[in-house]
């Protein structure tokens, strides 16, 4: 068996293209223009990518994109204010912090994430929002498990009544992808490094996702034939040469679709950052009205 390719980019343009419809519906309903603003500080050349990307995409599709700089060397208290004019400016809708921040914040890492007001958490890591996704109610969700959730409605992927198993229990991704296939009745396991026996667990998953951070972590004999296999992984093992947690050439031939890395999962994470933005002025316009 050969798997179905789940391309990133096919499932990307259709979210993308809901998100124009709906920038379209705000603008005519409500007068407004999204607005996302990223905050980024210090010099991670991979953080200036991610945001030069995040912003480019913005501005692609019509979201007013705000990117603000700072130094390396900026104090917690000076970047809590910046979050705070953000939370009370009204062309703003979502606010996002670049991560990794630089080494002298780390401890008030969670003091600086829960500063932004749960309305505007376009990333989904608020603990309002955490909980709101864990009792079932309507919240921001965090992008990657979403854009993965995403994917397997618009491929059609039937996850009702299926097993399906998480590798990875990280606050970005795994314990969020438990609850969103949860939410679809999937029967879901969550696996982690102290998991016994991995591959007895994976090889009975309908539904595999794979959110370990280890290149070419799952093979071939922990896949059971058919199964759809969501790769979360990107791992960069060259200059230029990224792969997944997913043996790719090897797995593709027992799976039954397959997400390649990279062109998978990581275009729809994207993607749903543009669709949290637009739901997130969605909300404030409804609750203001
Ligand atoms: P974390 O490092 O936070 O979590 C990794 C998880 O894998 C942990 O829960 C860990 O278990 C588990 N794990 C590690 N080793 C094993 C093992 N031997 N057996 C079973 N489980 C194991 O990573 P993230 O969740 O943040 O990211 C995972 C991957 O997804 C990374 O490659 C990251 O780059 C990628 N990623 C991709 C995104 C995208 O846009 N496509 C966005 C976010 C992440 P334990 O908890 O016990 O330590």
């Amino acid at each position: 068996m050969t798997a179905k390719l789940l391309e990133g980019k096919v499932f990307a343009g259709q979210i993308k293209e809901t998100v124009r419809q709906e920038l379209t519906a705000l603008k005519s309903e409500y007068g407004i223009t999204p607005g996302l603003a990223v905050i980024i500080v210090g010099e991670n050349p991979a953080s200036r990518v991610y945001v030069a990307n995040k912003h480019r995409s913005c501005e692609e599709i019509g979201i007013y994109s705000k990117v603000i700089t700072l130094a390396e060397h900026t104090g917690k208290d000076e970047l809590l204010a910046e979050i705070m004019r953000l939370n009370l400016d009204e062309r703003i809708h979502g606010i996002l912090v670049q991560l990794p921040l630089p080494d002298h914040m780390k401890n008030a890492e969670k003091e600086i994430m829960n500063s932004i007001s749960p309305a505007k958490d376009v990333d989904g890591f608020h603990p309002v929002n955490v909980g709101k996704l864990a009792i079932g109610e309507e919240s921001l969700v965090p992008c990657t498990p979403y854009g993965c959730i995403k994917m397997l409605e618009l491929a059609g992927i039937e996850m009702n009544g299926k097993r399906a198993v998480v590798i990875g229990r990280s606050n970005i991704v795994g314990k969020p992808m438990f609850h969103l296939l949860l939410a679809r009745n999937a029967t879901v396991t969550v696996c982690h490094s102290r998991t016994h026996n991995l591959a007895e667990i994976t090889s009975q998953a309908d539904i595999l996702v794979a959110a370990v951070g280890k290149p070419g972590f799952v093979t071939k004999d922990m896949v059971k034939s058919g199964a759809v296999v969501i790769d979360v992984g990107i791992n960069r093992i060259a200059e230029k040469k990224l792969v997944g947690d997913v043996d790719f050439q090897a797995v593709k031939e027992v799976a039954g679709a397959i997400t390649p890395v990279p062109g998978g999962v990581g275009l729809l994470t994207i993607a749903m950052l543009l669709h949290n933005t637009v739901k997130a002025a969605q909300m404030i316009c409804k609750s203001s009205s």
